[in-house]
C-alpha cells in the first residue's frame, strides 16, 4: 500500500509552525510498513487543498491529511475534501451534541462557530476525538481512501494510535514491521564509509542509510519483516556486516560522548581538560553524557597568549594536559591547542594530547575554526583519541 500525506495551515508554509505531524505520521506509517513517497504542505486555501488531495489519491492508495479542522472560517479541509470527492457537507446533530458536551464539561459557553465542526462529508466515517472539538474522519472511493486527523499534534497523535493503526492493521491487514537501528561511527571519513559499505546502502531490505553531523556518522538500518524478531534478526546481521567493515572506527547504538563517559566509568578513570580555545570544544562536545560530572575532574580554558607553530602547539596542548591532571588528580589529561594561524584554505593545525599514566598519545590535524561546524570536528577528533587509549585499554 502507498500512502502520502497533506499537511494543511497557512502557518506550516509561512514557517511560523515546524510541520511536526507529517513527521510523526511518517514515521508511524513506515513502521507499518507502509510506503510514503510523497508529502504535501498547502495553506488554508479550498481550492488547493481539493487539488492537492485529489492529486494525491491520483498516485497513492491511502491519503492522510493533518489540519484545519479547527471551528474558524480559514480552516477549511472539510469544505475542500467534500469537493475532491465531489460530495456535499452534512451536518451531524449528535456531533454538535459531544462539542457542545464538551464545552460544557469545560464550564464554557460553545461558539457559533463550532457548530462548522458538526459537518462532515456525505457518506464518511466519523472518527470522534475525545481529545477535542474537531471529529476526523475517513472518506473513501474507487480512487482510494482518505484519513483527515486534526492538527493538534497531541489530539492526532492520539487518534493516530488509537484509530489508524488499528484500521490499518484490521481493515488493510497491514502485518508488516519496519525496525531501525542506528549505530554511529567515528574517525573514518564518510566517503570511506560509504565505500566500504557501498554494496550494503544498495540492498533493498535492509536498507542502510549513512548521514553526516560534526565527523561522527549515523548509520541507520531498516528492516522490514512480517515481525519484530524477524526485523530484529536482519538487522543483527546486517550490523554484524559492518562492525567488520568498520572495526573499531564503529561504535554502536549510543553517540562518541556517551560512549567515553561509559568507558572512563568502566575502568574508574578521571580526566582533566586542558582547553586552548575559549570555545572549549572538548568539553562542549562531552557535556552530551549526562552522567560526565563524576569522571570530570576540571577543566582550565586557556585561549593562546603568544604565536604557535605547529610544533609549539603540541607541545602546549602536552605541557597543559599534564598541568590540568596535576593540578586536579586526575588519571588522564587531556589538551588541545590550536596553532596561531591558519593556512591559505583557511585550515588550522590543532594539536591533541592525551597524557595517561603510562605516557602521552600526540595527535595534530586541521581544521576550519572559524565555524562552529569546524570546532566541534576538533572537540570530536579530541574524544576519540581519547575514546581509542580507552577501548585498547579494556580489551
Ligand atoms: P488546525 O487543526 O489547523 O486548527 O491546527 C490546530 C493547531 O495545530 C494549530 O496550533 C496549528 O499550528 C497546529 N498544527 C496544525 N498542523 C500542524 C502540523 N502539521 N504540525 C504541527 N502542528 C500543527
Ligand atoms: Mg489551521
Amino acid at each position: 500500500m502507498d500512502a502520502e500525506i497533506i499537511a494543511i495551515g497557512s502557518e506550516l508554509l509561512l514557517g511560523v509552525t515546524i510541520d511536526t505531524n507529517s513527521a510523526y505520521i511518517a514515521r508511524q506509517l513506515a513502521a507499518a510498513g507502509v510506503n510514503v513517497y510523497r508529502k504535501t504542505v498547502v495553506g488554508d486555501n479550498t481550492e488547493r487543498i481539493t487539488a492537492a488531495i485529489r492529486e494525491a489519491l491520483g498516485r497513492a492508495d491511502l491519503v492522510i491529511c493533518t489540519g484545519g479542522l479547527g471551528p474558524t472560517l480559514d480552516d477549511v479541509t472539510r469544505e475542500a475534501v467534500a469537493a475532491a470527492f465531489d460530495r456535499p457537507l452534512e451536518f451531524h446533530q449528535a456531533l454538535l451534541d459531544q462539542i457542545a458536551a464538551r464545552f460544557a464539561a469545560m464550564n464554557r459557553p460553545m461558539s457559533e462557530s463550532n457548530r462548522r465542526q458538526a459537518y462532515v462529508p456525505a457518506g464518511a466515517r466519523i472518527i470522534p476525538n475525545p481529545r477535542g472539538t474537531a471529529p476526523a474522519f475517513l472518506i473513501e472511493d474507487e480512487r482510494g481512501t482518505v484519513i483527515v486527523l486534526p492538527g493538534v499534534p497531541s489530539e492526532m497523535r492520539y487518534l493516530f494510535e488509537t484509530e489508524v493503526i488499528p484500521y490499518l492493521r484490521n481493515e488493510r491487514g497491514i502485518t508488516t514491521v519496519i525496525l531501525v537501528r542506528t549505530l554511529h561511527a567515528v574517525g573514518l571519513g564518510e566517503s570511506v564509509i560509504g565505500e566500504r559499505i557501498a554494496d550494503l546502502m544498495q540492498q533493498a531490505n535492509p536498507t542502510v542509510g549513512i548521514s553526516a553531523k560534526r565527523a561522527r556518522y549515523e548509520l541507520r538500518i531498516g528492516a522490514r519483516a512480517e515481525s519484530h524478531a524477524e526485523a530484529e534478526a536482519l538487522i543483527t546481521q546486517t550490523e554484524a556486516i559492518i562492525r567488520e567493515r568498520l572495526g573499531p572506527y564503529l561504535l554502536g547504538e549510543e553517540e562518541l560522548p556517551v560512549v567515553v563517559a561509559q568507558l572512563l566509568r568502566q575502568r574508574k578513570l578521571t580526566l582533566a581538560l586542558y582547553e586552548g580555545m575559549i570555545q572549549a570544544p572538548v568539553l562542549q562536545a562531552l557535556l552530551a553524557a549526562p552522567d560526565i560530572a563524576a569522571q570530570l575532574r576540571g577543566v582550565e580554558i586557556h585561549p593562546l597568549d603568544r604565536p604557535a607553530d605547529e610544533q609549539a602547539a603540541s607541545d602546549l596542548a602536552a605541557a597543559g594536559a599534564s598541568a590540568v591532571a596535576d593540578r586536579w588528580q586526575s588519571d588522564l589529561g587531556l589538551g588541545v591547542q590550536p596553532a596561531t594561524f591558519p593556512n591559505e584554505q583557511g585550515f588550522t593545525a590543532v594539536a591533541f594530547a592525551l597524557i595517561t599514566p603510562t605516557g602521552e598519545r600526540r595527535l595534530t590535524r586541521p581544521f576550519d575554526l572559524r565555524s562552529s561546524e569546524g570546532r566541534e570536528f576538533a572537540g570530536t577528533a579530541a574524544l576519540d583519541l581519547l575514546r581509542r587509549y580507552l577501548a585498547e585499554e579494556s580489551e
